[in-house]
């Protein structure tokens, strides 16, 4: 078994400790080595593992603390349970957004990188980078937990400038690879009309040469149009490239849609999830894939999970798509070989789980 290779378990149990006897099971049962066609192998695991109470289930979260998990694993030489749900309790705002000031700039903050691949073209074209927060105490904070409170406190400012340099060291070690690729940061709307932010991510990208883009919402131009659009301007010319993310989730205006110096169009995941086996989403899709190509926009579509939804994009003329049927967001060790081995290209035979590894789904006790 190669080492990348990873295999998910789904368990359903009544507790916590549940998950602490399964890890420990299988640690047990693969400490003697097997015997195979007459030859002994020892199969080396590590195991990591995530338990949510079940009325607080996302996958997604559970997937990403699990993967936290077996990290930390790797690290301690051991089985590591985590609990999801005590990341998943009701938090004091306050309290996170004192914690949150104190990790921007140390290591509790990452980022996460997802492939947008070209259809016609069946190569990555850009990757987007997300944040994370890696909270000692609660486990994951995702940034729809976080992204809100730093916009309240100003501490968006920095995060964002952080997030930057980031992308841009990362960028680098992309290209040394072989790997020459845009790679696109989610800007707030507040920061779209703060004038030292724009100069100062400006000055930090031009002084890089990175080659990066900047999603913005509809709705965060609608907040501020005169000035929203006049700095989307300046950072259109100094090569960034913007595109419009969430489309159709938030506020929509065709008269702000043309002002924009937007080359990129994302349609929200929320039409797309659901795109082969809803009767409308089609049809919104479709229009909004030719509206933007009337405006000389190429479109994305976010939140591509199926093979099937995959093939009706590719139909309708969908430019590019970006999904865990490519790849989830993943950090920059697991991006390189990625793009090294081109596993985009597998995708549409692959019979796999949605994220790409061996899926077992078993049932505790
Ligand atoms: P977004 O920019 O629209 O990012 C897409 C979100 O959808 C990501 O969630 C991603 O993990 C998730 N996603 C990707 N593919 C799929 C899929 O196939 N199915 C489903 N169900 N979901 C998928 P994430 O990382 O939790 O980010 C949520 C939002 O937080 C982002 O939405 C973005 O608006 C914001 N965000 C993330 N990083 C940053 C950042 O560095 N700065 C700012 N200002 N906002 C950020
Ligand atoms: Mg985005
Ligand atoms: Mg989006």
């Amino acid at each position: 078994m190669a080492a990348r290779d990873l295999i998910d378990i789904s368990l359903q149990g009544d507790a916590q400790s549940e998950l602490d006897l399964v890890l420990n099971q299988i640690e047990r049962a693969f400490t003697t080595p097997f015997d195979i066609d007459g030859e002994c192998y020892l199969i080396q695991l590590t195991l990591g593992g995530a338990s949510v109470h079940a009325p607080q289930h996302d996958e997604v979260r559970l997937i990403e603390e699990a993967e936290l998990a077996l990290a930390d694993a790797r690290i301690e030489h051991g089985p590591i349970a985590r609990d999801a749900s005590i990341a998943n309790a009701s938090v004091d705002r306050q309290l996170l957004a004192r914690e949150l000031h104190q990790a921007i700039g140390g290591d509790q903050l990452f980022l996460q990188y997802q492939p947008k691949v070209h259809l016609r073209r069946q190569e990555v074209s850009s990757v987007e980078a997300l944040v994370r927060w890696r909270h000692p105490t609660r486990g994951l904070v995702l940034p729809s937990d976080f992204i809100p409170i730093a916009e309240d406190s100003r501490d968006i400012v920095t995060l964002t400038l952080w997030t930057i340099e980031q992308v841009i060291r990362d960028q680098r070690i992309l290209v040394a690879r072989g790997h020459d690729l845009p790679i696109f940061i989610n800007i707030a709307g507040v920061l779209l009309s703060d004038a030292r932010f724009v100069r100062q991510a400006c000055a930090l990208i031009e002084k890089s040469g990175a080659q990066l883009g900047f999603e913005i919402t509809e709705t965060s131009v609608i907040r501020d149009p005169d000035s929203a659009i006049r700095n989307l301007q300046v950072f259109a010319d100094i090569g960034i490239v913007i595109a419009i993310d969430d489309y159709g989730a938030g506020l929509s205006s065709l008269a702000y849609l043309k002002q924009l110096p937007a080359s990129e169009l994302k349609i929200d995941k929320l039409f797309v999830t659901q795109l082969t086996s809803s009767n409308r989403d089609p049809l919104i899709v479709r229009s909004t894939i030719d509206l933007a190509h009337a405006l000389e926009m190429e479109v994305v579509a976010e939140g591509v999970e199926t093979a099937s939804a995959m093939a009706l994009l590719s139909v309708m003329g969908c430019d590019m798509v970006q999904g865990f049927l490519i790849s989830r967001p993943i950090g920059i060790d697991a991006l390189l070989p990625f793009l090294d081995e081109e596993r985009h290209l597998g995708v549409a035979q692959e019979i796999r789980s949605p994220f790409g590894r061996v899926s077992v789904v078993a049932k505790a006790g």
